[in-house]
């Protein structure tokens, strides 16, 4: 029964990777946006670019499901290239309309293994003609831990191209905080699990929370709170000097014209607003 149902597994998988081979040759893969908010302005002015595979019958996979055989398969490289490659098409278009918003990508293990990592993405967001600014790739903490000095090596010369760096899913990995004092990231993303512990009432995650904000105040690094679904831990994170938001409070990932259509819905407002005024 066991060897039998790993086999079940096995063809499922196989299955699986050959869809994703001919859904990359049509296209299916493709950037959604989640809406960042700037606590400092209360201004949706950032997002973050996450996969989705829309099927020919428009259902929607989540990359929890694609991701991991993506990476096996290594068609990892040529997914995240196309939604690398269409979130800095559409940062630049928004940014044409007046409506410049900075888009974080997510980089795999794999993608950080290629030593010509750097040069690819200077490539894509020269060619779509996008501020490096307005780039800012997330890493997740595991990553740059593996092996720091690499990781401290790849990502120079994205950095003296403006390039912005976040460390993602922070809290979750092992971070030696005297290497992480000594890299250079803008950003630090506190996971998830946090904000679901304030939720539940756990002193621990609230404490977590705090420790992680004095840490990037002493590191002179901004913070992003992940997976915001409540007011009352906005306030909470708001209140200890929080940058960002992210989460379902303001909005799951929507697609590039919906969320294009946010931002000028946005700009209208403050027009509004202003002529009120
Ligand atoms: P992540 O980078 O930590 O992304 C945040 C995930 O949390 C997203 O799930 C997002 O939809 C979800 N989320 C956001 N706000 C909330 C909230 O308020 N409540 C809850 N419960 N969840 C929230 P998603 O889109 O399923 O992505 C999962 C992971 O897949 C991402 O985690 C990232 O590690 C990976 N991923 C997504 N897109 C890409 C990509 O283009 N390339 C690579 N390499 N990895 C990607
Ligand atoms: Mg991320
Ligand atoms: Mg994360």
């Amino acid at each position: 029964v066991y060897t039998q149902s790993l086999d079940r597994e096995a063809v499922a998988r196989l299955h699986l990777e050959r869809e994703m081979r001919g859904a990359l040759e049509r296209n299916e893969f493709r950037a959604y946006f989640q809406p960042k908010m700037d606590l400092r302005t209360g201004r949706v002015d950032a997002c973050e670019a996450l996969a989705r595979w829309i099927r020919p019958d428009r259902t929607i996979v989540s990359p929890g499901r694609f991701i991991p055989v993506a990476e096996e398969s290594g068609l990892i490289g040529a997914l995240s290239d196309a939604i690398m490659r269409e979130a800095c098409w559409k940062a630049a278009s928004w940014a044409r309309s007046g409506h410049p918003t900075k888009v974080a990508v997510n980089v795999s293990a794999l993608q950080f293994r290629n030593e010509r990592f750097a040069e690819n993405v200077l490539r894509v967001v020269h060619h779509a003609g996008l501020a490096p600014q307005s780039l800012e790739l997330e890493i997740t903490e595991s990553v740059v831990m593996a092996d720091p000095d690499r990781a401290l090596r790849i990502i120079k010369p994205l950095r003296e191209a403006g390039i912005r760096l976040a460390i993602d899913d922070f809290g979750c990995g092992h971070s030696n905080l005297a290497v992480l004092s000594k890299l250079p990231f803008d950003v630090i993303k506190i996971d998830q699990q946090f904000v679901r512990a304030l939720e539940r009432g756990d002193a621990q995650g609230a404490a977590i929370i705090e420790m992680v904000l004095a840490l990037a105040r002493t590191l002179n690094m901004e913070v992003v709170a992940e997976g915001v679904e409540r007011r009352e831990d906005m306030d909470f994170v708001a209140a200890r000097g929080c940058h960002w938001i992210q989460g379902f409070l303001f909005g799951a990932a929507v697609s590039g014209p919906e969320f294009a259509e946010l931002l000028r819905r946005q700009a209208g407002a403050e027009i509004s607003a202003e002529d009120a005024a």
